[in-house]
């Protein structure tokens, strides 16, 4: 490693994962707005290893610290706790804006901090790279399409939301946060990028955060009930993280401005997905000795405005971007039910 103003020996950075060597020239810097969350972390994870230099700015709402904490002491790594609600300067080439809760019982907690999270945060987020003239992307939601009239959802469709139901805050508040990073690009040229992302899963997501892959693991592992909310006909299409970091990076780097979705085509019912849950969970326990009982599926009440079919349409991410997802559900659910139960062996969850 040639770093002349740090002085950075070999002995210093055998201790971090092995990331790539850049050329000053090609090396961004680049800044991860909730860069401490489940998605945050794959994503400053790969941009790590590829040779970037990262900061990440969280308040630890629903992150934390830990999830990067393998990074703290590397010379490319800088981790700030601020809320995205207030102003914030840095020079950076690239913003990654992905701040905000995502699950929700975690973005109905307190309804009106998500509301400006989305807004205001991703105002200044966009202040900020109009300042610095910095590529900036935001993770928006297929929640945009609410509880869709059109399956599967394109990025033509407009969506149906309820303006005033438990699930506005975040769904308004994605959609008026698009609404202004498209105000920024038209009235002052900044270079925008926005992913509308689709039920995401895999390892460091909060095993308590309430959203349903999280849920039915660790239910299945703990032997409990998994609760299907409502009669478990509703579906959702689940994606493994490190395809959503694919298309988030391709996203940055590729000439695409228009709203991209990224998610799976692959469409489950809740209740089907109970099952291939249950089953999983039962092979990875009997291989590593720790089965015990098999869970049974319990049923209960479904959520206010729960969508009722989502599954994404990524022709434009396989088109315009070149993605192509790269993880099966079941390969995807097996890791995650890997780390869980390694979790628990070590008593952290
Ligand atoms: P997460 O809750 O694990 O991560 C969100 C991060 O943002 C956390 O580290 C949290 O502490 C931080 N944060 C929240 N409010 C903040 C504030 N006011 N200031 C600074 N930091 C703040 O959620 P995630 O699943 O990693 O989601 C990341 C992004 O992707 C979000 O923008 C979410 O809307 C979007 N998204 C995720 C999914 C999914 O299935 N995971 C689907 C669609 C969209
Ligand atoms: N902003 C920021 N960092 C910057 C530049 C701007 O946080 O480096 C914030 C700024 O405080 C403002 C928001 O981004 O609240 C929008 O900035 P802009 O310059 O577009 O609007 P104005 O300041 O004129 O309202
Ligand atoms: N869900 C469920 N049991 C749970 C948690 C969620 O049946 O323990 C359902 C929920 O009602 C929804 C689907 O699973 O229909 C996905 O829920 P999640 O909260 O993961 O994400 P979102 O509703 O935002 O897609």
């Amino acid at each position: 490693y040639n770093d002349a103003d740090n002085s950075i020996s070999y002995t210093t950075m055998a201790k971090f994962p092995p990331v790539k060597l850049l050329p000053n020239a090609d090396r961004k810097r680049i800044l991860v707005t909730g860069g401490a969350g489940f998605v945050g972390s794959h994503l400053v994870d790969r941009l790590m290893l590829l040779g970037h230099e990262v900061t990440v700015l969280d308040n630890f709402f629903t992150g934390a610290r830990t999830t990067v904490s393998h990074w703290v002491g590397h010379p490319n790594f800088e981790m700030v706790r601020h809320d995205v609600v207030n102003p914030f300067l840095i020079e950076v080439d690239q913003i990654y804006h992905l701040a905000c809760p995502a699950s929700p019982p975690h973005y109905q907690y307190n309804a009106v901090k998500t509301i400006k999270t989305s807004f205001m945060g991703t105002l200044n987020m966009l202040g900020l790279a109009k300042r610095v003239k910095a590529r900036f992307l935001i993770t928006s939601t297929s929640e945009v399409y609410g509880d869709p009239e059109v399956h599967p959802q394109t990025e033509e469709y407009w969506g149906h939301v309820n303006p005033i139901g438990i699930r506005a805050c975040y769904d308004e508040g994605k959609r008026v946060a698009e609404t202004l990073t498209y105000g920024y690009q038209r009235q002052d040229g900044v270079d925008v990028r926005v992913a509308r992302i689709f039920n995401t899963f895999g390892p460091r997501m909060n095993p308590y955060d309430g959203r349903v892959v999280s849920n039915f693991i660790i239910q299945a592992l703990k032997g409990e009930d998994m609760t299907v909310y409502g009669d478990g006909t509703q579906t959702r299409s689940f994606q493994y993280v490190h395809d959503l970091v694919d298309g988030l990076i391709l996203l940055m780097n590729g000439p695409e401005t228009r709203p991209v979705n990224i998610g799976s085509s692959h469409e489950f019912t809740i209740k089907e997905f109970a099952e291939h849950v249950k089953e999983i969970v039962a092979k990875v326990q009997k291989e590593e000795g720790t089965y015990k009982k098999t869970a049974e599926i319990i049923y209960k009440d479904l959520p206010q405005d729960d969508p009722q079919r989502r599954r994404a349409d990524t022709t434009r991410a396989e088109e315009t971007l070149g993605w192509k997802s790269r993880w099966t559900v079941a390969d995807g659910v097996e890791e995650m039910v890997r780390y869980y139960s390694a979790k628990m062996r070590a008593g952290e969850i």
